[in-house]
């Protein structure tokens, strides 16, 4: 992995110990997040094609996510629990469902561990019990803080320039952080405020964890205190990924993942993501569009993890023209092909891919690379392409092996055979007219190198 070709080595040479940052089920999942899920699931398939077994947790934030995606502001389900008159519970549980129906129809495979933050609050407490034993917090009026002079290296994955922050450093929210980057591990409920979702802790009665705390305390408790992979979107870098480093070495004192995967940002007509664009597009907008949800899939296929995508409703049109048009070639490929392949050309698109998609994922690559195997006219028959299309798939996720031939209804069938007769016995008027009735009927007749094909209008 790696642009350098570095060589990818997990820890356990027969497993991979991934984790990726879930959604903060709050509102609808939205094309941003399916790049996000599209990456990571693209990523595990990649490594499972390698024939590694990976291990890939998720979590769902459902609580302590709050709005200046800091330690400040409120908290986004409580918000939209108020908002949408239903409990916080009910949100979280309204809002996982659609995460997750939306990541089916997009063929992004679940992963192995899915936990809820709410259902992890005795992990978190003892992880920042642990974080505090080892003199790295301090206590303000609303929380339990993490102090990030105190960890020499603070800042690393981001390169931040700490010094310049503290310079810098403008109105703080929080006149009682030691430390612009200082963050909170543990929130204290405010004074008079009833929150639907708040915890007895060692530190305050009415408490709730900090967003930063949930994914160090849960990818350790699956995946263990060091493990391979940690994703994200590239915006988690500088504040979320920095600070569930700091947790974690804090913690445990060794360094607490090898290897950090960010994907980059989904613009829409060349503009950033936001509400007051209305241009946040959820999959009720997709497929009430008329789109086919695959083809979001195919589009962030043919863009690098780490490139910027531009999106629009013209972009979209084209992937799914492309996917409709690789549907029709896999039907076409279920043909017989006497043809006999070349063994070592079919060999050399399966390194060529294998090189591809282990080169830090090239994914578009690999997609050219099948789009020049369908055209490949002169060494590989239709059965060995099909099922080099469907090996490649593996890693695609675009479903193309549940495409199967039409099934060709009986009263077709003998018409085609009645034409054959009356072409064999040069009744060329009657063979006309039988194609017209087969046309009537809604299919229409191909002549190809193996014979009359018959096909759907
Ligand atoms: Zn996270």
């Amino acid at each position: 992995m790696g642009r350098k070709k570095e060589v990818f080595k997990p820890i356990n040479p027969e497993e991979v110990k991934l984790y990726a940052c879930g959604p903060t089920v709050y509102s609808y999942a939205h094309i941003g997040h399916f790049r996000a899920y599209v990456f990571v699931d693209t990523l595990v398939r990649m490594l499972k094609y390698n024939e590694l077994k990976v291990i890939h947790v998720m979590n769902i934030t459902d609580v302590g996510h709050l709005t200046d995606d800091a330690s400040q502001g409120e908290d986004k389900i409580e918000k939209a629990a108020k908002k949408e008159g239903k409990t916080a519970w009910e949100i979280a549980e309204f809002y996982t469902k659609d995460f997750f129906d939306a990541m089916k129809k997009l063929n992004v495979q679940k992963p192995e561990i899915v936990c809820k933050a709410t259902n992890h609050i005795q992990d978190m407490i003892n992880l920042v019990k642990k974080i505090e034993e080892n003199g790295y917090t301090y206590r303000t009026s609303d929380g339990i803080y993490f102090d990030t002079s105190k960890l020499s290296d603070y800042g690393k994955l981001a390169g931040l320039n700490i010094e310049g922050l503290k310079e810098g450093a403008r109105i703080e929210k929080n006149p009682e952080k030691k430390n612009p980057t200082d963050f909170a591990l543990w929130k204290f409920a405010k004074e008079g405020e009833k929150r639907q979702m708040e915890w007895a802790s060692p530190w305050y009665s009415h408490s709730f964890p900090g967003w930063h705390i949930e994914c160090t305390a849960m990818s350790m408790k699956y995946l263990g205190e060091v493990y391979d992979i940690h994703t994200g979107g590239v915006d988690h870098i500088s504040v979320h990924h920095t600070n569930e480093i700091a947790q974690a070495e804090a913690a445990t004192g060794k360094e607490f993942v090898n290897y950090w995967l960010h994907n980059e940002f989904v613009n829409i007509n060349g503009e950033k993501m936001s509400k007051s664009k209305g241009n946040i597009y959820n999959m009720n907008d997709i497929e009430s569009k008329g789109f086919d949800p695959l083809a979001v899939r195919y589009l962030f296929l043919t863009a690098h993890y780490r490139s910027k995508i531009n999106f629009t409703w013209e972009s979209l049109k084209a992937a799914q023209n492309t996917l409709e048009t690789l549907r029709e070639h896999m039907k076409l490929l279920q043909e017989e092909d006497k043809k006999e392949s070349k063994l070592e050309k079919i060999q050399e698109y399966k390194t060529k891919f294998l090189e591809f998609i282990n080169d830090d994922l090239t994914i578009s690559e690999a997609l050219s690379l099948m789009w020049q195997l369908i055209r490949d006219e002169e060494k590989i028959n239709n059965q060995d392409k099909y099922n080099l299309i469907l090996e490649f798939d593996k890693v695609f996720g675009l479903g193309v092996g549940e495409i199967k031939t039409e099934e060709i209804p009986e009263e077709i069938q003998k018409l085609v055979e009645e034409r054959e007769e009356s072409r064999k016995n040069k009744d060329y008027q009657k063979a006309d007219e039988i194609r017209n009735k087969i046309k009537e009927i809604g299919y229409k007749l191909q002549d190809t190198k193996n014979g009359i094909k018959v096909r759907k209008i």
